[in-house]
């Protein structure tokens, strides 16, 4: 007997229920108790029938006078009486036939179900039956309930766990036992089997406090570990020096916000360091992210280091080297600025290198690949990355090898991270925000369309390119034949080309295409060439098009709410007023989630409620690992979140993690998916 044992080796579980439980994921036995429950129906309130009142109740009696019958409308209805010594209440069934010949009339039964009015009486309709006994698994308990599937309900998935509770015996303990006593956790193995069969609610809370408290405990120890590791290693301290940096402030056409100051002051203590800064500057799109970073980069060009500088498309390396050129134009060091681009053709990508080496600090800005292609900067003393929260600790690793130490880190981005998020998964990052912009800026029109206002809405968006406009269509999907009939970008620019926006210049943009094809596309509408983009999300972290005026995303539903506020900051950058328009693929009333986005401008607010509605993988996008998505614990839990990231810390002070085989394995599974080793 063993957990790792296939589930047909379970009593009640042949080879053509097992295909069942396969269809949910479930192979052996220690996948089914892993498979939590999504919810609970408490029927463990057993009472006496006299005193019943509506709701789920449970009653013990015999079950006498069983009728079945069909209804006028061809329904079959299964009608009982179940009494005990203080009264008797009626039972109904639908289309199950099965119950007449199931129910002994001179057997004591446990009967569970809704307690209310039917027709003119009250009665319970569609109740579970079970003989009474001293482990009911479909009865007079709290029920857990399961996602199931065509075949396989919650009460056959409750069976095999209950077959399955010898095994229970074998579910090691992960955690250390001075942080189960410290904790007061319940043991593990007792915690499963409370999850899928709790004595009460109290019992419950601590099963489910114990399972979650281990899985924010193992994703603060894993992003911990990298931090502790990082502030192991040595990195070149760069001096503050007033002189240039008033020099570069002073020649700036604007003025630095508070906010921006705040941020590049927290930067050069840091950099200041000969421990390596690893940093996050988080600010909604437009907070001007890009200076802050430039003063950073500045500081370590002024001791005579270099800086890699990453953004996530060739497009955009292009726009920040101009920018980032500019800037450091007047202090004559925009000589220092070179782009690096795999799209360089190999007599320009051997001048760039040759470039390189002729001078002694440099800022080379290329895409997220700059690093890995291994080109060798001299002296690389940071690296800035845009648009991404975290640097491959692996990635560092590499680095470390090669130039003998570890080279600063900041990186930028307009997705924010909820705190919860922040403490449990990027806790190894220190974080600066940028709440505002800085300048008061045009709130963004934002609409939502059923799919029959839709054609109505292309006329508004026809409208905006009449002016000179232009705009981005968002969709889900690139092609037309995926199993899924949503809105594809094939499908749609198809329709929008020979329809609504037929004499208009449309271009199509997706994942598929080569990357050249992609840039091409992007620049014609960055020059204007183009009216209108169709696209997937891939203009999420686009480059600036102050001439868009509209963003409209088809199946909004599909997206993330911090995704579509961050597709709506592409428009209203200039002084045009900015539309965004979600379309809903149904004519349903749109959800709550989706109304938010009217409602709401503030980017911080939405991620939070993504987060609560989503969980955090569907925001982060690590959703096809699982690992982010918590099936325990909520990270609007705080006291379990606070409990659990004292416990890491604690461990990582006292304790070594090598010492605990199972807790090892998950936590280097934890930092491989979510790039932290
Ligand atoms: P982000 O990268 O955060 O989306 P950018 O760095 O691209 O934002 O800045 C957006 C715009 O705001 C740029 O045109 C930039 O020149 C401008 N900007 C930045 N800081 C200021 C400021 N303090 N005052 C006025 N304009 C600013
Ligand atoms: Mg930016």
């Amino acid at each position: 007997m063993n957990l790792s044992d296939e589930l047909v080796s379970l009593k009640g579980i042949g080879p053509a229920l097992s295909q069942k439980f396969l269809k949910i994921g479930l192979v052996n036995v220690d996948d089914l108790v892993n498979y939590f429950p999504r919810r609970y129906s408490d029927f463990s309130n057993v009472v006496e029938i006299a005193s019943t009142k509506p709701g789920d109740i449970t009653v013990v009696g015999k079950i006498h006078q069983v009728t079945g019958r069909y209804s006028r409308r061809g329904l079959h209805i299964t009608e009982a009486i179940v009494s005990d010594k203080t009264g008797s209440l009626r039972l109904i069934w639908f289309n199950q036939h099965y119950r007449k010949d199931s129910i002994s009339s001179n057997k004591e039964y446990f009967v569970s179900g809704d307690f209310g009015l039917h027709g003119k009486s009250m009665s319970l309709i569609n109740p579970a039956v079970e003989l009474v006994s001293n482990f009911p698994v479909s009865t007079a308990r709290i029920l857990s309930i399961y996602r199931e599937t065509k075949g396989l309900n919650s009460n056959q998935i409750r069976q095999a766990i209950k077959a399955a509770l010898p095994y229970f015996e074998q579910i090691e303990e992960i955690l250390p036992d001075w942080i189960i006593s410290r904790y007061d956790l319940m043991p593990r193995a007792e915690a499963h089997r409370q999850i899928h069969f709790p004595k009460d609610q109290k019992t419950l809370e601590k099963a489910r406090f114990r399972l979650g408290f281990e899985e924010v405990f193992e994703l603060c120890l894993s992003s911990l570990l990298a931090k502790a590791e990082i502030k192991k290693q040595v990195a070149v301290p760069f001096k503050f020096d007033e002189t240039i940096a008033k020099k570069f402030v002073n020649q700036l056409p604007f003025k630095l916000t508070d906010e921006q100051k705040r941020v590049v002051w927290q930067i050069y203590q840091d950099i200041g360091k000969s421990t390596p800064m690893n940093r996050l500057v988080e600010g909604d799109v437009g907070t001007g992210k890009t200076v802050v970073s430039s003063m950073a980069a500045l500081m370590v060009l002024h001791s005579g280091y270099s800086v890699a500088f990453m953004a996530p498309t060739e497009l955009l390396a292009r726009q920040h080297a101009n920018t980032i050129a500019n800037l450091l134009k007047n202090l004559d060091m925009d000589k220092y600025v070179s782009l690096l681009l795999g799209s360089l053709n190999p007599k320009q990508k051997i001048l760039a290198l040759e470039h390189l080496k002729s001078t002694d600090m440099s800022i080379v800005i290329g895409t997220h690949a700059l690093i890995q292609e291994g080109v060798d900067i001299t002296k690389l003393g940071l690296v800035i990355i845009d648009e991404q929260h975290r640097f491959g600790v692996k990635q560092r690793q590499a680095l470390l090898k090669k130039i003998g130490y570890m080279p600063h880190l900041l990186s930028m981005s307009a997705t924010p991270i909820p705190r919860s998020l922040q403490l449990v998964v990027f806790g190894e990052l220190d974080v600066s925000r940028i709440k505002h912009k800085p300048y008061e800026s045009k709130q963004i029109n934002t609409q939502i369309y059923k799919q029959n206002k839709r054609l109505k809405m292309y006329q508004l968006v026809a409208k905006e390119l009449d002016q000179g406009n232009q705009a981005f269509i968002v969709c889900p999907h690139i092609s037309r034949d995926s199993q899924i009939k949503l809105a594809s970008a094939e499908a749609i620019y198809e329709e929008l080309t020979k329809g609504p926006l037929k004499s208009y210049r449309i271009g199509l943009l997706h994942g598929k295409q080569k990357k050249d094809e992609q840039d091409k596309v992007m620049q014609d509408f960055v020059d204007h060439h183009l009216d209108a983009i169709v696209s997937t999300t891939i203009v999420e972290v686009g480059v600036d098009v102050p001439n868009a005026s509209v963003m409209v995303i088809e199946a909004a539903e599909r997206f993330g709410l911090a995704q579509i506020h961050q597709l709506r900051g592409r428009v209203g950058r200039s002084d045009i007023q900015g539309h965004c328009f979600l379309v809903i693929a149904d004519d349903n009333q749109p959800s709550p989630r989706i109304r938010a986005l009217e409602q709401s401008s503030d980017g911080f607010r939405l991620a939070e409620l993504d987060l609560k509605l989503r969980g955090p993988g569907a925001i982060y996008g690590t959703a096809q690992h699982g690992i982010l998505d918590l099936r325990i614990a909520q990270l609007d839990d705080e006291d379990l979140i606070y409990s659990a990231k004292q416990a890491a810390t604690e461990f990582i002070d006292k304790d070594n993690l090598l010492q605990y085989d199972q807790l090892s394995k998950r936590v280097a599974q934890i930092r491989s998916v979510t790039n932290l080793n």
